[in-house]
């Protein structure tokens, strides 16, 4: 599926939350499962007192109180920028899942093609590094014995419809996508792909860096194909032969950010166009041998496929048959044995993508079971740490949220009524998928040994690869997730309208079913509020609620939200990271209103949930203190000043002390809750108050 529309919200060093979506609340009084009952009885988890500095007031400087003590206490691991509770909670994700798969792992003989047996063998099979070791580069000999034994181009053909059905993407990727024009509708996508190196730019420009990669590129391949026992004076004749070939492919091929833009790549063709387009590629072919129906396609570069198909009948059957030699042996060269492994390492990690050193083998195998035993691992991982009465939680406060938004679109002053219109029923068609699927895939048939890595790894590709075909044709599933369960980051699809919230995202700080509500709607709540915003907003003004791209904000509208967002330019122009170094308000606007909003409409969700179900003083904080602290407990982080420097020049996001503070300044709610008095550092002159949602 494509995913360039998709904004990632997670990870240590980006934003946390994307958008959201809405229902009504009432009759909403939850389906109480006897564990949300019990959760109901138990005195819920308040704030963290500990990471509070009761020194700092909280009326001057709100992120010093809310975390400062956690700051002081908990120094920034070296070569990170950024560090927080909730960057700590990453790793504690990572931690979990290493350890749910060691225990798998420990027992063999489980039943075959349960999740137990699949997570377990994977990852014995990953670990087991002697045996890897010992095979070298046989697991993938028949795959390349075939290579060589190609006689034609009607072989060549045949080899790169196998290499895809191994997801190995050279010279070209085929995969279901939802129709930019009709998004509700899966098409067949073809992009441009087979490129070693990064991007056009690194075959064809001649600067210095381009130069150097270049020559250590080739130096690379030869080294891959001499692992794989080519001799060196052929595999150095060969490097050359794959990198000119390349080379002409590049010249073809767009940067990445226009590859990645869904109206520059949106080229929608019939099957006979496509034949035309590419007569010398056997289209017929690969569609029957792929199940797929010829259903009009989209082929993202044109000019690509054009070249792709005069290289096809052009360059020499060798060059081919090196080039989809080589291709494999990149593709499969991290989970082969070690030279191979370390080769790619320090040629894509360290070289290419500044590494420093390779990662340890649990990790490398976590990573490996996650990105091809996505749902078996969710599910294992929600079993233990994401209950059901956990969903059933967070899908209240999504219904709260949504419906505290409604009612607020229906009183926006500023947006004209056509606009609200379109606005409110982008709101209403919102969709946020909660922890995990509400239908697990059955995988039962994926066959994983414990004896056998990189046939593990081939089987579940194809896997993969087959059932993103099955959806060509069909209508576009709003339940397919984007990430795994167990990532701990999340994701809002602009187009698409819709939210995910892996159950690796929904925990300690931003969700706790153990926490108060207050808690809850301070942290994940406001989150959630932010992006639901997202989808309303300069942002979502792209697409409307069917996900059709069309401009739906009118002009009065514009020039009205132009107007409002005046007063946070101003504000966040007047925040300096150090002497004489300042945010620039226009740059952060649309995220610094989407945390404004974020504040203000999950304290307006709390209330209203509160007059359901009472949130008690806890450790001496009235539930509006623990909502307004939980924000600044979870948003709040240590930053380098570097990292700062940085932001301040092109993050759309406000540094995090003003994150915290920004928001809050704005609101009277808050400087009610800590009785700050007027002229106090966070209390902004009422004349002075801003906000757009
Ligand atoms: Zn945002």
């Amino acid at each position: 599926m494509s995913a360039t529309r998709t904004v990632l919200l997670a990870g240590a060093t980006i934003a946390l939350f994307g958008g959201v979506a809405p229902v009504s609340v009432s009759g909403q009084a939850s389906a109480p499962t006897a564990q949300v009952s019990v959760t109901m009885i138990a005195k819920p988890k308040g704030i963290e007192p500990g990471d509070l500095d009761r020194t700092a007031d909280p009326c001057t400087d709100f992120h010093a109180f809310a975390n400062g003590a956690w700051r002081a206490q908990n120094p920034m691991p070296k070569e990170t920028q950024r560090w927080s509770r909730r960057a700590a909670g990453l790793e504690t994700n990572r931690q979990q899942l290493k350890t749910l798969l060691a225990e798998l792992a420990a027992k063999a003989d489980r039943p075959r093609g349960s999740v137990e047996q699949q997570l377990g063998d994977h990852f014995a099979a990953c670990m087991n590094e002697p045996l890897i070791d010992a095979a070298g580069v046989t697991p993938l000999a028949p795959l390349i014995e075939d290579i060589n034994q190609v006689q034609d181009q009607a072989g060549i053909q045949r080899m790169i419809r196998r290499l895809h059905e191994l997801a190995i993407p050279a010279p070209f990727v085929l995969t279901g996508a939802s129709d930019y024009r009709d998004p509700a509708s899966v098409v067949v996508n073809i992009a441009a792909s087979g490129l070693g190196l990064p991007d056009r730019d690194y075959y064809l420009k001649s600067g210095g860096h381009f130069v150097d990669a270049r020559e250590k590129y080739r130096a690379h391949v030869t080294r891959v194909l001499t692992l794989a026992g080519v001799d060196a004076v052929h595999a150095g004749k060969a490097a050359d032969e794959i990198l000119a070939l390349e080379t002409r492919l590049a010249e073809a091929s767009l940067l990445p950010a226009a590859a990645a833009d869904p109206a520059t790549t949106a080229h929608k063709m019939t099957f006979a166009q496509l034949s035309q387009l590419a007569p010398h590629i056997d289209w017929e072919r690969y569609f029957a041998e792929g199940g797929l129906p010829r259903i009009e396609v989209n082929v993202s570069e044109p000019a690509f496929v054009e070249r792709l198909n005069r290289e096809l009948e052009a360059t020499p059957l060798n060059t081919w048959k090196a080039y989809l030699t080589w291709h494999v042996l990149e593709s499969a060269a991290p989970w082969l044995s070690k030279p191979f492994a370390l080769e790619s390492f320090e040629f894509n990690d360290k070289y290419l993508g500044g590494a420093v050193a390779m990662k340890p083998r649990a990790t490398i195998c976590l990573e490996s079971t996650e990105a091809l035993l996505g749902e078996p691992l969710g599910r294992a991982y929600a079993e233990r740490y994401f209950s059901p009465a956990a969903k059933v939680k967070v899908q209240e406060m999504v219904r709260t949220l949504l419906s505290v938004l409604k009612d607020d679109l229906r009183e926006l002053k500023w947006m004209s009524d056509a606009t609200r219109r379109e606005a409110l029923a982008k709101v209403e068609s919102y969709d946020v998928s909660v922890g995990y699927p509400d239908a697990w895939t059955d995988e039962s048939a994926l066959v994983i040994r414990r004896d056998a890595f990189w046939a593990n790894v081939a089987a579940a590709r194809r896997f993969g690869v087959e059932a993103d075909r099955r959806h060509v044709g069909k209508r576009m599933s709003r339940a397919i997730w984007q990430l795994p369960p167990s990532s701990p980051g999340a994701y809002i699809d602009i187009q698409l309208n819709l939210m995910g919230l892996p159950a690796g995202f929904l925990q300690s700080p931003a969700f706790d079913l153990a926490a108060s509500d207050a808690v809850n709607y301070g942290a994940l709540g406001v989150g959630i509020a932010h992006d639901l915003t997202h989808a309303i907003d300069a942002l979502g003004q792209d697409f409307d609620s069917t996900g059709q791209p069309r401009k739906w904000w009118a002009q009065p509208d514009l020039d009205a939200f132009q107007k409002i967002g005046q007063c946070t330019v101003d504000q966040y122009d007047g925040y300096a990271i150090e002497p004489g170094v300042h945010l620039q308000g226009r740059q952060v606007l649309g995220e610094a209103l989407g945390d404004l909003a974020g504040v203000r409409l999950a304290y307006l969700a709390l209330e209203r949930s509160m007059r359901v179900h009472p949130v008690p003083v806890l450790d001496g904080f009235s539930p509006e203190q623990q909502f307004f602290i939980s924000w600044g407990q979870l948003r709040g982080a240590a930053e380098t000043l570097d990292l700062q420097r940085q932001m301040v020049k092109s993050d759309p996001h406000p540094t995090a002390r003003y994150r915290v503070i920004g928001p809050l300044s704005n609101t009277p709610e808050f400087e009610q809750a800590f009785a700050c008095k007027a002229g106090s550092g966070m209390v902004r002159p009422p004349e002075q108050r801003c906000g757009a949602w």
